[in-house]
């Protein structure tokens, strides 16, 4: 492959290239393999490099052990506001949570937020609550128990507003590094003013560490004009990403028709309805800008899916598909509401590694639903067979910027009949991705001549020909049929790693 002016400018067999190119600089290899550099559809940078640079509890396998890392983490940084994040109950022995008095008896007068895995809810200190004024009367208050909704959003606030400008600096070029290291070049940052709030957001935009970063902005519009403003002032390239149509899972929050399995009468929480949804579609529809919304539950997709058709039938199928909108998660949706996504144009950003970490008959989800419930979430065969796009992504810090996890996961899925290729995900996660972000020139994720030289560089054992051992062949394995080979991701196998990223020609990582 020879690369100029960061475009890939020829490929093909070594003599005719040394021949063609005799002053170029050249790289030995030594076997490892090539491949396009991976874009993650969904993170959340700062959250993730706050994570990486600090507490992080992701790793504890108990409540006692979580309590004990957040007491070695206040001792070491004394005096110092605690931030973290990662704790997930839902793995624990004995099924309980987080309370304000186990915070409080290990962070003493400091003020800590503590995320929940999802970032649906956090415990936080009594320190961090009496900050919060109000916070006893908005929705998803509790006194002992971890908050949500409103509450938890308040909460977050006043946490994040407690880092120091230099944390949050110092958070994101983490990150960033963390992508380029995983063979990440392009990142899709889900921001929003309940996330990071817009002053992150501004002070993302002017890091400029090498790893591209697409920004989408959450925030809910009605009319046209509205959404060609916030396009303006944000620099986003769509109103879409963490638009919360409802939460999470693991928190109780996502949006369910039917009742959670272990929680009676409770069907989760309604961020916006049927008529806000439309709204937001119909005014960025109007201006040809990119909607989309974090949606879950089926409660939330079907709600989507009716303003989708509202849209449709105001704008026709041309108008809404040329705006490529976009739904993040969208866990549990019906074969008919994915025939019509399919049918509209929409994108699907979606996360295989819940699957790998929440699902199976064992899984969180089948405690939240019941394991008939769990087994329709994430189908991902039933949505590439129905024609909607995919985009991989890790919604980090909830879980890793690992692309060549969430390839295994999404073709090592938990349920029989979800599972898509290797070369599928790996697709979704490269070339897929890019065309997500509006990126639509037929080879940005590609290695060809002409296409942008985006590529990463693994150490890698055998590389084959695979598909998912449920299904029915999707290409020919014969090696004549010329499909190209990728690493051998069964789970046995150590997972690529990666010697060198690389964006335009210009070498971010190795
Ligand atoms: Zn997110």
């Amino acid at each position: 492959m020879a690369v100029r002016d960061g475009v890939v400018a020829w490929l093909g067999d070594d003599s005719v290239g040394r021949a063609q190119f005799p002053d170029a600089d050249s790289v030995d290899l030594d076997g490892a393999f090539v491949a396009p550099a991976f874009v993650d559809s969904h993170v959340h940078l700062t959250a993730t490099g706050l994570q990486l640079t600090g507490l992080d509890l992701s790793a504890a396998t108990s409540r006692e052990q979580c309590l004990r890392v957040i007491a070695d983490h206040v001792a070491a940084n004394p005096g110092q506001p605690v931030w973290g994040h990662g704790w997930d109950d839902s793995l624990w022995p004995g099924g309980q949570t987080l309370t304000t008095a186990d915070i409080d008896a290990v962070a003493g007068q400091h003020p800590a937020y503590l995320s929940r895995i999802d970032v649906h809810s956090a415990v936080a200190s009594t320190a961090l609550r009496n900050r919060v004024s109000g916070l006893l009367a908005v929705a998803g208050f509790d006194p002992q128990l971890p908050l949500s909704a409103q509450a938890h959003h308040l909460v977050r606030a006043e946490a994040r507003r407690l880092l120091t400008a230099r944390q949050r600096d110092d958070a994101r070029r983490a990150a960033l590094d963390a992508a380029a290291a995983a063979g990440i070049v392009a990142v899709h940052e889900c921001a929003g003013p309940q996330i990071g709030g817009v002053e992150d957001w501004n002070e993302l935009r002017c890091t400029d560490d090498g790893v591209e970063v697409v920004g989408y902005w959450g925030e809910a519009v009605s009319t046209a004009d509205q959404a060609r403003a916030l396009i303006e002032t944000t620099g986003a390239r769509g109103l879409a990403g963490d638009l919360f149509v409802d939460g999470a899972l693991g928190s109780h929050t996502a949006w369910l028709l039917d009742p959670y399995a272990d929680a009676a009468g409770c069907r989760g929480n309604t961020y916006l309805d049927t008529d806000a949804i439309a709204a937001h579609l119909f005014a960025c529809t109007e201006a040809g800008i990119t909607a989309g919304f974090h949606v879950i539950g089926d409660g939330a997709v079907t709600a989507v899916v009716d303003a989708l058709e509202q849209t449709v039938e105001r704008f026709g199928v041309p108008a809404v598909a040329r705006c490529g909108h976009r739904l993040e998660h969208l866990e549990m949706v019906s074969a008919q509401q994915a025939a019509h996504l399919g049918e509209w144009g929409i994108t699907a950003s979606v996360q295989p590694m819940f699957d790998a970490v929440w699902g199976g008959d064992d899984g969180m989800y089948a405690s939240r639903l019941g394991t008939h419930r769990a087994a329709t979430l994430n189908p991902f065969a039933p949505l590439a067979s129905a024609g909607v796009r995919l985009a991989l992504g890790s919604d980090s810090p909830v879980t890793a910027m690992d692309p060549w996890a969430w390839v295994r996961a999404a073709s090592h899925h938990q349920t029989p009949g979800s599972a898509i290729s290797v070369r599928a995900a790996f697709g979704a996660a490269t070339r897929g991705a890019w065309r997500a972000g509006g990126i639509r020139d037929g080879v940005t994720g590609t290695l060809v001549p002409g296409a942008p030289a985006s590529y990463a560089v693994w150490d890698t054992a055998d590389l084959d020909v695979s598909a998912p051992a449920d299904s029915v062949a999707r290409w020919s394995t014969d090696p004549r049929s010329r499909v190209p080979a990728l690493p051998n991701l069964d789970p046995d196998r150590p997972l690529p790693r990666c010697r060198r990223s690389v964006h335009r020609g210009v070498v971010l990582h190795g």
